[in-house]
């Protein structure tokens, strides 16, 4: 399976099946093309018509930020400072103050909140923009999953009181969970980090964890209560109904596109290739005409653009492979591509006023008749619901309870452990030779290296 040689299959299936072109000549910045920007946009569309129908105003700010501005909170410019990509000169000349690329928006964006909000009925005021980010990574650069400039949505919230401000971080993390959960179906846990893990600048970080086919865990989006930390630096105040003035509460997420992407290809698909859930497919259902004798080519290629129409009326995204080349050698390339419906159309189903079916997530063969061709429908649900649940159950199989280093160590390859930590910085750093504390949950555990009681902790090797 694609565990053993996971690294060298996520290399191959993304330039086999056309989802990027790693070639580009600047390091960390690959090239999207149309297989995976179908999937992006797909995703992106359904996140924008969520957030917006919450209430978030679709905004784009442009992608320079001046230096002052950046730098204005000291801890989140010094949690980005190493990152930062600068322009300091415009044609020949130097700027008098230097412009980064955005590394996120925080600053940017809290700098107009100061001028857009003025009284308790400008609140809550909500915003999300989806664009690129730029990131000097000095990490290992991998497609999809780390890399210079990345694809995100980033929303930026303020409220009139850490009460609102909460209550929005839960609606948030509703909204992801269908995102991620139900739309992509892609198992994840929330972990709050621990504090030196945490968003800078931020009170706490919320992530959502995946794990991916060689037990690594995979960070795909996160949500951050800011509290008045930024509206403090950047004097966001609003006049209460009693005419005081106070700052604002805030809290900033976003989930990375090309992060779900990555988990969504490597989480669902086999050694044949991708598998992908229906409704991000940019080809749901694949017609293969199978031709014999010339006498039937005609008959047989009605019959399939008959199919074809009956699809469409149902809004399915369909398309016929009528080209050159044998019916073997198609089911092979559309399977790769991970298109979730195969139908095949010979003489004995033009005969039979039937279709064959092949399901690409169980390889499961069966027939239909061309007057029962809603059953299609019926089918693709059942290709998501079929895809979720074995996703979510390979990820509840994957949580390891251990009690010593050793154990960490040893199941840290299969998935996430749940050990206990004391809380002392010395017991954190030897955990987090062997992985990444990804989550204190709550206060049974007892310490994995000195013994004494304490917290659990969940603990798992990161990308
Ligand atoms: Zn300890």
């Amino acid at each position: 399976m694609i565990q053993e040689n996971f690294s060298e299959w996520y290399h191959q299936i993304l330039e086999d099946a056309e989802i990027l072109d790693s070639r580009y000549k600047i390091k960390g910045m690959p090239i999207y093309r149309g297989w995976g920007l179908f999937i992006i946009k797909t995703m992106q569309r359904e996140l924008e018509r969520m957030l917006e129908e919450d209430g978030h105003e679709d905004v784009l700010f442009p992608v320079l930020i001046p230096a002052d501005v950046l730098g204005k909170e000291t801890e989140h410019i010094a949690g980005f400072e190493s990152q930062v990509f600068w322009v300091t000169h415009a044609g020949s000349n130097e700027l008098e103050r230097k412009l980064a690329l955005r590394p996120t928006s925080e600053t940017p964006i809290y700098d107009m909140f100061s001028l857009w909000i003025r009284s308790h009925t400008d609140l809550p005021l909500k915003v999300h923009q989806s664009c690129s980010v730029y990131r000097y990574e000095t990490k290992h650069t991998r497609p999809l999953i780390r890399g210079r400039e990345f694809l995100w949505n980033e929303g930026h919230s303020a409220h009139e009181s850490l009460d609102d401000a909460e209550k929005n971080i839960d609606a948030i993390k509703k909204i992801y969970s269908i995102l991620i959960q139900e739309f992509l179906c892609i198992p994840f846990i929330t972990d709050r980090r621990p504090d030196w893990d945490k968003f800078p600048g931020a009170h706490y970080s919320l992530a959502f964890d995946t794990l991916m086919p060689n037990g690594k865990t995979l960070q795909i989006a996160t949500v951050h209560n800011l509290g008045q930390n930024f509206s403090k630096v950047f004097d966001i105040t609003f006049e209460t109904e009693k005419g005081t003035h106070e700052h604002v509460y805030q809290t900033s997420y976003g989930p990375s596109f090309g992060r779900l992407l990555a988990a969504l290809i490597s989480i669902h698909s086999d050694k044949k290739g991708l598998i992908l859930p229906p409704q991000v497919a940019p080809i749901q259902v694949i017609l293969i005409p199978i031709l014999f004798k010339e006498s039937e080519k005609k008959r047989i290629l009605e019959y399939t653009s008959k199919i074809k129409s009956r699809l469409e009326k149902l809004g399915v995204r369909v398309k016929i492979d009528d080209g050159e080349g044998r019916p073997g050698a198609k089911f092979y390339y559309w399977e790769m591509k991970g298109v979730p419906l195969r139908l095949e159309v010979g003489p004995r189903d033009l005969k039979g006023k039937k279709i064959t079916i092949v399901r690409r997530d169980t390889a499961k063969k069966s027939e239909i008749d061309f007057d029962g061709i809603e059953d299609v429908s019926n089918i693709l649900t059942d290709i998501k619901n079929n895809m979720r649940e074995k996703a979510e159950k390979k990820f509840r199989d994957s949580f390891y309870e251990v009690k010593t280093t050793e154990e960490i160590k040893e199941y840290l390859d299969k998935g996430i452990v749940t050990a206990g930590w004391c809380g002392n910085k010395e017991c954190a750093e030897e955990i987090e030779g062997y992985g990444n504390i990804l989550c204190v949950t709550d206060d049974s555990g007892i310490c994995a290296v000195c013994g004494k009681g304490g917290n659990e902790i969940r603990v798992g090797k990161s990308y």
